[in-house]
């Protein structure tokens, strides 16, 4: 029984893995720039993705993937800012694969986009294992979730390029300690690049605006 089940996830892996390749070229092709973003419930990926695009208007075409279980609130907040923006409803599935997004493709123009962010289901584990064809993975922890995050969740901080440590206006306000994110997220990943940021203060997202300004020039 067991085999059968690993055999099982390492065929739904490898089948996901041929089309994340597909996507990658597509991406290619047209020049855009795909990240895959991935967080908690609640931490702040929509909010933030909505201010990045606002903030970053004049610089660079931004459109989106929604991946949500179900409901269109999401998108329609990120419609509200004028970028492209697909939806996709899992209907219950708990991450989006290359599937999904490879089905989305023929619904954007993406001739003038410059950067793609696919908003993941909110969920710290299996989006981790499912590789879309993105250049690479931002994290987002917002410090109400706590610090033992790492620990709990490595696969996560370690297949993200980036991580993102959200909402520190609440610092005063919570038991976290950003220091204790930063080491033990360092040690399971220690290529990975932090930034610590507040959509409602906007400290630190000058320094986030930089890197994905930079990301465009690779
Ligand atoms: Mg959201
Ligand atoms: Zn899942």
């Amino acid at each position: 029984m067991i085999e059968i089940k690993i055999s099982l996830v390492k065929n739904v892996l490898e089948a996901n893995e041929r089309i994340a390749a597909q996507n990658r070229q597509f991406f290619a092709d047209k020049g855009v720039m795909a990240i895959n973003m991935m967080s908690a419930p609640g931490a702040g990926k929509t909010t933030l993705i909505e201010d990045t695009i606002r903030s970053l208007k004049n610089e660079l075409n931004i459109a989106v993937i929604e991946g949500d279980i179900q409901s269109t609130y999401d998108a329609e907040a990120i419609s509200a800012t004028g970028a492209q923006v697909v939806q996709i409803n899992t209907g219950g599935a708990c991450h989006l694969d290359a599937n999904m997004i490879n089905e989305t493709l023929s619904q954007f123009d993406l001739n003038l986009v410059d950067l793609l962010i696919i908003e993941n289901v909110g969920n710290l584990v299996c989006p981790a294992e499912f590789n879309l064809g993105e250049y690479c993975k931002v994290m987002l922890l917002s410090i109400s979730e706590g610090d033992d995050k790492p620990l709990k969740y490595p696969v996560m901080f370690h297949e993200a390029s980036v991580l993102l440590i959200n909402k520190i206006d609440l610092l005063p306000y919570v038991d976290c300690s950003i220091e204790k994110i930063r080491q033990e997220s360092l040690k399971i990943n220690p290529d990975l690049t932090i930034f610590e940021i507040s959509c409602k203060t906007r400290q630190g997202l000058n320094d986030w605006h930089d890197w994905l300004k930079a990301l465009l020039l690779k």
